[in-house]
């Protein structure tokens, strides 16, 4: 890709690093659906996964280079370890993809070479130049990451990026892989390889960091006036421990302050144009879907997309935002795509505002999906008056969620108050269809509903957390309802919004359920590298 300095690329790795959050596995069909909303967000690259990890990965790599690539698309992006058999698994799985990319990345901290890699720094920096070149043979887009950047020794960086670079590859990806760094320590680690690697000037600098001192964001704004040219981020900032630097807030930092961060403004008569090609509109409808999928909540005062990022509450700000918007908003709530379009449709709405609405909201239904999202709609208007479009997201984000399950909820029906004993009757359909019905007496009438279901499906688990929120305002409203179970140490969650809470609570176990069903019979693709897989994960 070529060098622009007025362009910073975005690199989405929500699916690959955000995934690696506890419990945030996600099926096929959600990693596609994410993807395709991405691609409408306008990101350059999308990491789809790590195909040597496991068949599941290879398949949903593959699927998203078939289904989301395209001539004018985003790149489909695979991350391998600098090995033969990674980066040959991660070019097959990208195949599809007309604009491709292969990832790979070795260890280049001294910490990480004497006590992972046990290999001396001159062996790393004769692997380095070697499986650059083996990748680019097989596609001609190839970056290349220094595991543990900002904790290794500049001079010895320097020498395995040039050696990098003169092996084919087109962008070096810097990653403050442990979160340790500071804005001002990274900005010269990276003005650093910008003025002293001799080849710099033929590769992308790209940045990749985690959040754990809370400074990601931070520092990659620092990268960027320091000559980077690539964030790697996830949506909501989620990722591994304390997650990765969030795309909304980087985007909307460079767009908010364009006239800071643009290198040309004050050389170019007209207003300073956006450094990213995001569509800035889309980010919330983005947000939204990752964590309905992933069941990751997004706190309340998140910059950008949590729910008081745009609520006034005191007085003297209220006044002010009416008098004139810009006295205490710095960001106007519609570019980032939040509406207060509400009452949008109610029970008299036919198929094709319903159909019309979704398109809006960047739905591309299929014509069996519409049917079942109709009939859903259909079945909550018959219980609340006005359907707004956050209740309209729910229903088909749940959709997405459901579908290839194992278990299949058919009826869910408790009796309880404060002289009965709550009991739950439930009804669970197979993957043969089959039908069973088990009830059972709890706590309460959610613990009952768990204890019903746990009898049927037979999988070991243990419920860790469930949650409850309402999805808008009003005594009819959606709760939903979030639910985590731990098997084998693994976190599974699941999801649902109903008007009745115990059903959203059912649904959200069956939704964890058959994730756990699927997670745990993740294969490999390699099973004589499963030791290696088992702690393969880490990433960058
Ligand atoms: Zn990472």
């Amino acid at each position: 890709m070529a060098k622009d300095p007025g362009r910073v690329l975005i690199f989405d790795t929500t699916l690959r690093d955000g995934e690696q959050s506890p419990g945030a596995s996600l099926n096929l069909e959600e990693k596609l659906a994410i993807a395709q909303q991405l691609a409408r967000l306008g990101v350059d690259v999308i990491e789809a996964g790590f195909p040597f990890a496991s068949q599941g990965d290879f398949a949903a790599v593959q699927r998203i280079a078939q289904q989301v690539g395209g001539d004018e698309g985003p790149i489909i992006c695979g991350l391998a370890r600098a090995s033969r058999a990674d980066i040959k698994a991660c070019a097959d799985a990208v195949a599809p993809a007309p604009r491709r990319r292969i990832h790979t990345f070795i260890a280049t901290s001294d910490i990480h070479l004497e006590h992972k890699l046990r290999k001396s720094r001159a062996e790393v920096l004769a692997i380095v130049p070697e499986m650059v070149a083996y990748a680019r043979s097989l596609v001609d887009d190839v970056e290349f990451s220094c595991e543990d950047a900002a904790r290794s020794d500049p001079e010895f960086l320097y020498e395995v990026i040039e050696a990098a670079i003169a092996a084919g590859a087109g962008t070096i990806n810097i990653p403050d892989t442990v979160g340790f760094t500071t804005p001002s320590e990274f900005g010269a680690l990276i003005a650093g390889i910008d003025c002293h690697v001799p080849n710099m000037n033929e590769a992308v600098i790209s940045v990749h960091g985690h959040n754990d001192l809370g400074l990601a964001v931070a520092n990659f704004l620092e990268a960027v006036k320091c000559g980077a040219r690539q964030f790697e981020c996830t949506i909501n900032g989620i990722g591994e421990r304390a997650g990765n630097a969030a795309l909304e807030e980087l985007v909307m930092a460079l767009y908010v302050r364009r006239r800071y961060f643009n290198p040309f403004f004050g050389r170019e008569p007209e207003s300073p144009t956006p450094l990213t090609a995001v569509r800035t509109e889309e980010i919330t409808k983005t947000s939204r879907l990752v964590s309905n999928l992933t069941g990751m909540v997004v706190q309340p005062n998140k910059a950008i997309v949590g729910s008081n990022a745009f609520a006034h509450e005191s007085g003297i700000h209220q006044d002010g935002v009416l008098k004139n918007r810009l006295t205490y908003e710095i960001v106007d709530a519609r570019t980032v795509g939040l509406s207060d379009n509400r009452i949008s449709l109610g029970k008299l709405s036919g198929r094709s505002a319903v159909r019309a609405r979704l398109e809006e909201l960047g739905y591309d239904l299929t014509r069996e999906d519409l049917d079942e999202a109709f009939a859903r709609f259909k079945d909550l208007a018959d219980r609340k008056r006005d359907i707004t479009d956050r209740d309209l997201e729910a229903i088909v984000s749940e959709q997405v969620q459901q579908s290839e399950a194992r278990f299949q909820l058919r009826l869910v029906q408790v009796s309880c108050g404060s002289s009965l004993r709550p009991t739950a009757t439930v009804i669970l359909a197979q993957e043969d269809g089959q039908e069973q019905t088990a009830a059972a007496v709890g706590t309460g009438p959610v613990d009952a509903v768990c204890r019903a279901l746990n009898a049927l499906a037979g999988e070991p688990n243990e419920l860790i957390e469930f949650s409850v929120k309402s999805v808008t305002e009003g005594i009819d409203a959606m709760g939903e309802v979030t639910i985590r179970l731990r098997r084998d140490g693994q976190l599974f969650s699941g999801h649902s919004a109903d008007t009745d809470v115990v059903v959203a609570a059912a649904q959200a176990f069956v939704n964890a359920l058959n994730r756990l069903v699927e997670g745990c019979g993740r294969q490999s693709l390699h099973p004589q590298h499963d030791a290696v897989l088992a702690d393969l994960r880490p990433g960058i």
